[in-house]
């Protein structure tokens, strides 16, 4: 209602975004004031609904932090007195448009899901860079979106977008936009699954040219349907299988788009399909024996998707997908000893993505190290459905109950060792001593947590690094 300029705004979370968030605003608006949970407290004594609403009293705009959820006091008194709440995301839109300057800001690729995110905006990234175009990966990693939507020398850029976010994000207009799949995760943030899903089907109101979702996922599809487009967008699926007209999908070895293929130059413009590359571009993701795993085929194919939404051609596809190398703490093989491989996945920090991380391993069994926050979640699906994958599983955790519970429950003849929380310290050399003794020749100790890190470990890095540290250690010394 009130333009920024002259607009009185609260800005609620002081992290690392939250600076770069503070940094952006005070000289663009009327003023600013920030809170943060942990600061308030040492200042003020706690924030309660009392202290948030007189907060909120005078406020225009609430520009609001991931770790504020909807019934967070500050946020609550917000909505209650109609204050608008925006995200990053939304903040981040807002000054693109507002943006002085005739030039044409960058269009925005954006991706969401439960797993995956991270993969596909650094390959989407990888692609649009192939293709020559100025682009930043932004989002979780790499830069700021804020500062992303102001740099006037980016032609493009890859976003990824958390439920979160996306939950206070109203008026963006994405060109194209993907959802990956959609499992339990942040149920206690946003309240139930059925919100959490909503939230993620977000991301598609106001798409200019395409809807990319998982045809293996009916959920993504249902979330296009249910989207208010822009006239002449498109719904385009990306299945690792034989795709459908308008989708895309992988025949043999090929990756093959049917949706975007008479924009191509090529001459021939009668081809049923383009060809993206083969999976052989991809093997740098894959196992020892180049094997790659269905879940990575089906981010490259999500990546390829909304690059050609963009107007990228085939060519640079390949060629972008054949130069992604693997990130950290994702399926990252660490050593080999005694005929056992160890493989850090601690970004696996819920049971969707631990689930995929199991079967990647399609040769010989694992020995499984998990646990950690659950964030309202279970684990009956994970653990029946990848009983048959374990040799043994070793349980971390401040709290293993459940998860060693699980295991007794759905996978009565796995071994399972729980360590003890007591000593947060040396909870993951001992766990790897476990899993190291349990494990035999062809098997493979997995760290994939299948919950967050924080109630034993900084961080999913911090307990990836903690990890990576000990069994080099382990496997040096002996
Ligand atoms: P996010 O950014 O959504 O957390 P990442 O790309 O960091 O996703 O990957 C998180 C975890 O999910 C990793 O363990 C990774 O191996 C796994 N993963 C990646 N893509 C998928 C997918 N399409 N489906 C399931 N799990 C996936």
């Amino acid at each position: 209602r009130v333009p920024l300029a002259q607009a009185r705004v609260v800005l609620a979370g002081l992290g690392v975004t939250g600076r770069s968030l503070q940094r952006v605003l005070e000289p663009r608006v009327a003023s600013l004031v920030t809170v943060d949970d942990r600061a308030h407290d040492a200042d003020h004594g706690a924030l309660d609904a009392d202290a948030a609403a007189a907060l909120l009293a005078d406020a225009d705009l609430l520009v609001a932090s991931p770790g504020f959820p909807p019934h967070h006091p500050v946020v609550a008194a917000a909505l209650a007195a109609g204050v608008p709440v925006w995200s990053e995301v939304e903040l981040a839109w807002r000054l693109r448009a507002n943006r002085l300057g005739t030039d044409e800001p960058a269009a925005w690729l954006g991706i969401t899901g439960s797993n995956g995110k991270t993969t596909t905006v650094e390959m989407l990234a990888a692609i649009l860079r192939a293709a020559g175009l100025r682009t930043a990966a932004v989002g979780n990693v790499g830069r700021s979106l804020v500062e992303a939507a102001l740099d006037p020398m980016l032609d493009v850029i890859a976003v990824e977008l958390s439920s979160f976010q996306l939950h206070f994000t109203h008026t963006m207009s994405l060109q194209a936009g993907a959802v990956l799949n959609v499992s339990a995760d942040h149920l206690d943030w946003h309240g139930s699954l059925a919100a959490y899903t909503r939230d993620k089907g977000r991301i598609y109101e106001n798409v200019q040219v395409a809807c990319v979702y998982n045809v293996a996922d009916a959920t993504t599809e249902d979330l296009v349907r249910e989207a208010d487009v822009v006239d002449g967008a498109r719904a385009v699926g990306f299945a690792v299988g034989t795709p459908g007209p308008g989708d895309l999908g992988l025949v043999d070895d090929v990756l093959v788009d049917r949706a975007f293929h008479a924009a191509d130059d090529d001459p021939d413009r009668r081809k049923s399909a383009a060809e993206l590359g083969t999976l052989a571009d991809l093997k740098q993701l894959g196992d020892h024996n180049g094997v790659v795993p269905t879940h990575i085929v089906a981010d490259a194919l999500a990546a390829a998707a909304l690059a050609r939404a963009h107007g990228v051609p085939a060519s640079a596809v390949r060629d972008g997908l054949r130069s992604f190398g693997p990130g950290e703490h994702r399926i990252q093989r660490v050593a080999e000893s005694a005929g056992v491989t160890y493989v850090n996945d601690s970004k696996a920090t819920n049971a969707h993505s631990a689930a995929a991380s199991l079967a990647g391993f399609a040769h010989g069994t694992v020995v499984w190290i998990a646990g950690g926050l659950a964030k309202g979640a279970t684990f009956d699906d994970l653990v029946s459905s990848r009983a048959d994958r374990m040799r043994a599983a070793v349980v971390i955790g401040a709290e293993p109950g459940p998860l060693a519970d699980t295991l007794a429950r759905h996978a009565p003849k796995v071994p399972v060792v729980v360590i003890d929380p007591g000593d947060t310290e040396t909870v993951m050399r001992r766990a790897v001593e476990a899993a190291r003794d349990l494990a035999q020749a062809g098997d493979t100790v997995l760290l994939a947590p299948a919950g967050a890190s924080q109630d034993q470990f900084a961080s999913y890095a911090h307990r990836g690094e903690e990890f990576v540290r000990v069994v080099r250690d382990l496997t040096t010394t002996r």
